[in-house]
């Protein structure tokens, strides 16, 4: 059978004598790949996030609504997410589940309920927990490592990226190795807080029982996402994180392999993801951060 590139009939090159004949064929050629059916990389551009406070059916949520406003969270995340280049908009919503505290990307939206941030606000620590973890970090944490693990699924989907594993821990895994690029004392704040939201509190060497159906799940187990999140964190930068493992709150033996566990991660969104992100936005990602953080965390120091 033959090669269905070799077999279609090529271009005289004749045809192409003048400058403005070949701008003709140029620009004909350019339109042909920016038709329908053309690969979505070739459609992509950046600044392609869009977002809506969706006004909340509980009045109990009413404050969150309130202060996700006021704080122009979306507005700042859709800043920070400015750089990924994307084939269609992707929208961030927060809104009402009817009593579903959870979080889902579906059709180019990222819906974050109201009663999932309702149940970060509740299990946010009241104290400052080892590791210098504050109130706001358990707050801030939990609440951008779900917008991200959600922007991971919406990538995957929308750029057609391959997966191998499981899609839940590749959206922990992308949303773990873009808090690591917010700058080295913002991802150790990000990190540790995203993993106190996993059960970091649970004391070292308690014995768990459960019903066997929770292995079914397609996430893996709150704290196996934890110290999955850890390791990530641990690999990337040892020094950062050498008091996770001092401390014990990810063991010796599993992080003796996170440095490798990194560079697989790291290997694959380079590959993977890199050519979808505009190069010149990303470089002020840690500025875009640090720019609209400082108001937040002293909102949230207090319970
Ligand atoms: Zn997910």
């Amino acid at each position: 059978m033959p090669d269905p590139v070799e077999s279609t009939p090529r271009p005289n090159r004749s045809w192409c004598r003048t400058l403005a004949l070949c701008a003709a064929m140029a620009a004909a050629v350019i339109v042909t790949l920016f038709a329908a059916g053309a690969p979505a990389s070739a459609r992509s551009k950046s600044n392609q996030i869009q977002y809506e406070y969706v006004p909340p059916k509980d009045p109990a949520h009413q404050a969150i609504y309130d202060q996700m406003k006021q704080g122009r969270a979306l507005e700042n995340l859709q800043e920070l997410l400015s750089p990924l280049r994307l084939p269609y908009p992707l929208k961030l919503t927060v809104a009402g589940c009817d009593g579903v505290p959870n979080a889902w990307y579906s059709n180019e939206v990222v819906k974050v309920c109201y009663e999932l941030l309702a149940e970060f606000l509740k299990h946010a620590s009241k104290q400052e927990l080892p590791m210098g973890i504050t109130r706001a970090d358990t707050i801030l944490g939990p609440v951008l490592d779900v917008f991200l693990h959600e922007t991971g699924h919406a990538v995957y989907d929308m750029l057609q990226i391959p997966i191998l594993g499981r899609q839940e821990d590749a959206a922990d895994q992308f949303a773990a190795y873009v808090m690591l690029r917010l700058g080295k004392e913002e991802a150790r704040k990000l990190i540790l807080g995203a993993a106190y939201g996993y059960n970091i509190q649970m004391p070292q060497g308690v014995r768990v029982t459960m019903e066997v159906d929770a292995f079914s799940n397609e996430h893996s187990l709150p704290a196996q996402r934890a110290y999955n999140v850890l390791c990530i964190a641990y690999g990337a930068d040892s020094k950062l994180f050498a008091d996770v493992v001092e401390l014990e709150f990810l063991p010796k033996k599993r992080a003796e392999l996170c440095p490798y566990e990194y560079e697989d991660l790291t290997f694959a969104m380079t590959k993977l993801i890199g050519p979808h992100i505009d190069k010149r936005r990303a470089a002020k990602f840690h500025e875009v951060w640090a720019r609209t953080v400082t108001e937040r965390r002293a909102r949230l120091a207090r319970p």
